[in-house]
């Protein structure tokens, strides 16, 4: 079998890469397909950096492949268009999340959950359907498939835009999902990162009454002030938590870090959720208790499909919903690796890539 045309002419393309788990990135020359018939070609503005590109970076999953080039919150230019594209056109600002691509023929891909799919094909450290590995946003140019393409609203700002493309959708779907998006409702938010800061957002134009549960005393201020919180709760001070008990419909936790699970579920009312959307390495204890005597349910969520990504992006338009970013030059992404792993960014690194990014 002949290859297709799209394989036989790749696009030279540019970025930054690890080559080993130091997770040290560097320039990196590859190559991507040249634009198949329903791909869409894009040049990059911007990439947000993502806590799972410092674990990929790093091997921390361990099952990381290098090269690895990172990025999944990445936004820009409509550059070309396949022949068979229909909802795109050359100038338009587009973006990719988390996923590239899905195998469209079973449940999760029908009922538009790609992002549940077996077969999904991941932004980066995938594979492709011709074998290839799937590079990410920290490059020049990106080519997808128009299924993975997101538009982002005109007046989204393609820099705070991007964080929105795994934050957004990864927080925004859980509370859609499990019905925490009924104004009045009462929802926590644990923690206060990348992921945190953005669900706050999302629950707040739902119109829901949102608490920040964090370690961090000095997060109040800001979480109230700045985010939109209504209220704080410091974790580790017993009489706050106790005099919260049974008080909140529902949990987003963002922590990967090991945490106790117990006095969040004494904070929900009966037949409330939690909903883990950081992903801790080692399992948590999960005391049965207050399940059973509360009704409660832990549960868990990834990221979003792409139609709910476009409806996520369309809700952040219409409410003016940005993250909180920092935008730095490409050069800069090992230094903003190290302060991302001490958790020292609000909220998000963002990478200026098409002004920054050179030629080594
Ligand atoms: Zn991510
Ligand atoms: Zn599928």
């Amino acid at each position: 079998m002949g290859k297709a045309p799209e394989e036989e002419h790749p696009v030279k393309a540019l970025g930054w890469a690890a080559t080993d788990p130091s997770g040290v990135l560097a320039p990196f020359k590859f190559s991507r397909r040249a634009t198949g018939d329903e791909d869409v070609r894009f040049k990059i503005l911007y990439c947000g950096i993502c806590h799972s590109d410092l674990h990929f970076a790093k091997n921390e999953w361990g099952f990381s492949k290098y090269p690895l080039l990172p990025g999944h919150e990445i936004t820009g230019v409509v550059t070309e268009v396949g022949s068979k594209v229909q909802k795109y056109k050359v100038g338009d600002r587009v973006g990719v999340g988390c996923l590239v691509g899905a195998c469209h023929t079973c449940d999760n891909c029908e009922n538009n959950v790609e992002n549940y799919c077996p077969q999904q094909i991941q932004t980066y450290n995938s594979q492709n359907t011709d074998g290839t590995t799937t590079y990410g946003g920290y490059s020049d140019h990106m080519v997808a498939n128009e299924r993975y393409i997101v538009r982002i609203p005109d007046n989204l700002p393609l820099d705070a835009a991007a964080p929105l493309l795994c934050a957004g959708i990864t927080t925004y779907s859980p509370l859609r999902y499990f019905g925490l998006d009924k104004p009045g409702m009462r929802v926590g938010v644990v923690g206060l990162g990348g992921l945190g800061h953005v669900a706050v957002k999302l629950a707040k134009a739902f119109g829901t009454i949102v608490t920040v549960i964090s370690t961090s005393p000095s997060k109040k201020q800001e979480a109230i002030e700045v985010l939109g919180a209504d209220s704080f709760l410091v974790s580790t001070n017993p009489e706050e938590m106790q005099a919260a008990m049974g008080t909140l419909d529902g949990i987003i936790d963002t922590v990967s870090a090991a945490h106790a699970l117990a006095p969040l579920l004494f904070l929900l009312k009966n037949n409330g959720k939690i909903v883990m959307v950081g992903a801790p390495v080692k399992p948590l204890e999960l005391p049965v208790f207050p399940l059973i005597i509360g009704r409660r349910m832990v549960a868990g969520s990834a990221i979003g499909g792409l139609e709910e990504t476009q409806e996520m992006i369309d809700f952040a338009g219409k409410h003016n919903i940005t993250p909180q970013i920092e935008v730095v030059p490409m050069d800069y992404v090992n230094t903003a690796m190290e302060r991302l792993a001490k958790g020292d960014v609000k909220y998000r690194f963002v990478l200026d890539v098409a002004n920054t990014l050179k030629a080594p």
